[in-house]
């Protein structure tokens, strides 16, 4: 009972949200439209760029429909019992990796962050919150940790959600892109979030509920944007996003300055443990790569195990 007449011409939109079997597309003019979807379309999440038509009768609740979505420049998964993962934003060109200095600061669960991320293809940058907590003396100790990260190229940022320190620079790092937050809990997403983006807190605390539908909606994404530019995708799901399917090559690839070393091991299934022709290890020894990072890598293959979800244990 979709006749073709419902609705106005073709156009390009971006997914805002999902509700049930039904999105909101905003249009080039910031307007947004609840659309249904055409049954050939398998999947749509937060972030997708999509054909659309708006409906012409403005006042249905759900009015629009999808016709089809644009291939997808980077997704975020999570793990899913039946489907092995399922895709839960889409188009995200950051990931703002958030420590924070209390509890304390832990290099393997950022490793852990950094993994995931070099997986899906998406560039992190290293957030560090509540630094106001740090004298001079901790603070350069921290800086000296985190100096490791910066010399193999990523991005890191140092806040304060307490006095607003490096607000402005994270804003500005925010600008023209489509970023999500991650990080454990405590560490001040969403103090973070509110600073940049008053209204978020209402939006994504409200996501169980907002679309009268009586849907189970809990894990759906929302996206919104900063008043200085850029846009934030946000939801529970999303926040925790983590390595915990990830298959053995695929962590060792997700040390980015491991790469290089990786072809040249006289084992192609070099474990690059204690074995003498190991190339990896050969880089460590000569100070190449930061010996932190490959025992983090070593804590991390050793659990990963316990990590997998039980039913793809062993994949
Ligand atoms: P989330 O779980 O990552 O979203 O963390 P929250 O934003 O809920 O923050 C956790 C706690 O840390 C709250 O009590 C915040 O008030 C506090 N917090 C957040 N940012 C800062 C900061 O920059 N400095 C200090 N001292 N506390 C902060």
């Amino acid at each position: 009972d979709l006749a073709d007449d419902q609705f106005a011409e073709q156009q390009s939109g971006r997914v805002i949200g999902r509700f049930g079997k039904h999105a909101d597309v905003e249009d080039q003019f910031s307007t947004i439209h609840r659309c249904h979807m055409r049954r050939t379309i398998t999947s749509v999440v937060c972030g997708d760029r999509v054909l659309f038509r708006p409906g012409k009768d403005q006042t249905l609740t759900i009015s629009g429909i999808i016709e089809a979505v644009e291939d997808r420049k980077s997704v975020l998964t999570r793990p899913d019992f039946y489907d092995g993962v399922k895709p839960v934003a889409a188009n995200i060109d950051q990931i703002i990796i958030v420590s924070s200095v209390i509890p304390s600061l832990s290099l393997n669960i950022i490793d852990r962050y950094l993994v995931a991320s070099e997986d899906v293809e998406i560039t992190p940058v290293l957030l560090l919150n509540k630094v106001e907590l740090l004298d001079d003396t901790q603070r350069a100790e921290v800086e000296e940790q985190l100096n490791i990260y910066r010399d193999i190229g990523y991005q890191i940022v140092y806040t304060s959600c307490k006095t607003l320190t490096g607000v402005d620079q994270l804003a500005a790092c925010l600008k023209d892109k489509v970023s999500v937050f991650v990080g454990q809990s405590g560490v001040g997403k969403s103090s973070l979030i509110n600073a940049l983006l008053p209204e978020a807190d209402e939006i994504i605390g409200d996501i169980s509920d907002n679309s009268g539908l009586g849907q189970h909606t809990t894990t759906t994404a929302k996206l919104l944007h900063f008043p200085a530019g850029g846009d934030l995708i946000d939801s529970p799901g999303v926040r925790e996003f983590a390595l915990w399917h990830l298959p053995v090559e695929r962590l060792t690839n997700g040390f980015k300055e491991f790469r290089e070393y990786l072809g040249s091991c006289k084992f192609r299934d070099c474990k690059h443990g204690d074995d003498p022709s190991c190339r990896l290890k050969e880089a460590v020894q000569q100070g190449k790569i930061s010996e932190k990072r490959y025992q983090s890598y070593h804590k991390i293959l050793a659990n990963m195990d316990e990590l997998r979800p039980a039913h793809i244990k062993g994949g």
